[in-house]
């Protein structure tokens, strides 16, 4: 009896791959260069033509000089957008929870001094029309992405979301989430892969960098990693930032601290200004590559 005897015949409809995705219609690819431009303070994320974007700045926003002086260096390293948390979802309970409004009034003026776009989490519905009047993009954290409430006020702000995929949320869910921004009629989306759990503790969560070209494969959204969540450890952040350019990210969000170790949050993640300096320096030659490879004509997701 030969081997191909005893191989199952297939009968009935092919099962595609991409069904699974199949909940979230309104943001999957209707042809293979059908990718969304994401536009937020005078920066463009995503689609063919774009740069990698880096987004960097503090955990949280502690002080007006932890900040300015943060904002100022991300600045002139090369970031485009300033991160930093006003509104923080802790783990521990008996944590820094964010500055809250005053932290807002400091992102809008640390933007006002340096040009950069703001980006920072929402985490309450009510919240969201405060939050929009002060940031370019609107974070929903990995704690938040199924909070479906949430999302609705964040969308009807009118605000580009960064989405952070949950950390017990596969692809799927994540694509679900993001159509929920889209049937509340909000399309201006940026996906964050953040690592996930798993049974690995060498690391604070699992860095997925797989889901990267899965989702340029059959998402229109940009994706962009959030290494330092992902690492937990600073000094693994550079070689996670490599590797997602090199999975095709359109770009990364990075916790970065004028004095690491002193923290209110994230500080064992937070590079220090000096290091993410030299972790830009490092990135230049991989995002170059990267730039020749689109004007080359090959796309971002897997060559198939
Ligand atoms: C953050 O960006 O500071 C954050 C809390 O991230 P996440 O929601 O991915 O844990
Ligand atoms: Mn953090």
């Amino acid at each position: 009896i030969g081997l191909a005897s005893s191989v199952p015949q297939r009968t009935g409809v092919e099962v595609s791959w991409k069904d699974q995705f199949a909940d979230a219609p309104d943001v999957l690819k209707r042809s293979p260069d059908d990718r969304t431009i994401v536009r937020a303070g005078g920066v463009r994320i995503g689609g063919p033509e774009a740069a990698f974007v880096t987004m960097a700045g503090p955990c949280s926003v502690e002080t007006e000089r932890q900040l300015f002086e943060t904002a100022e260096r991300v600045a002139r390293a090369g970031a485009q957008v300033l991160r930093g948390g006003a509104f923080k979802p802790r783990t521990s309970p008996y944590s820094f929870q964010g500055l809250g409004l005053e932290g807002l009034k400091l992102l809008a003026r640390a933007r006002a001094a340096t040009g950069l776009a703001v980006v920072t989490e929402v985490m309450a519905a009510d919240d969201a029309p405060m939050v929009a009047d002060y940031a370019d993009i609107l974070q929903i954290g990995s704690r938040s992405m199924e909070n479906y409430a949430l999302l609705e006020a964040a969308a009807h702000t009118g605000r580009p979301i960064l989405l952070k995929r949950g950390m017990v949320a596969t692809v799927a869910d994540l694509l679900r989430s993001a159509q929920c921004l889209v049937s509340h009629g909000n399309a201006q989306i940026i996906l964050c892969e953040r690592g996930i759990r798993t049974f690995e503790t060498a690391t604070r969560n699992t860095f997925d960098v797989a889901a990267i070209p899965v989702l340029q494969s059959v998402c229109r959204l940009p994706v962009i990693a959030d290494p330092s969540h992902a690492a937990g450890r600073r000094e693994l952040i550079p070689a996670l930032a490599r590797s997602a350019v090199a999975a095709g990210a359109d770009g990364m969000i990075v916790e970065v601290h004028p004095h690491p170790d002193e923290a209110w949050s994230d500080g064992e993640q937070s590079v220090s200004l000096e290091e993410f300096d030299a972790m830009m320096a490092d990135l230049a030659p991989w995002c170059e590559l990267r730039h020749q490879r689109v004007q080359l004509g090959y796309t971002l997701e897997t060559v198939a």
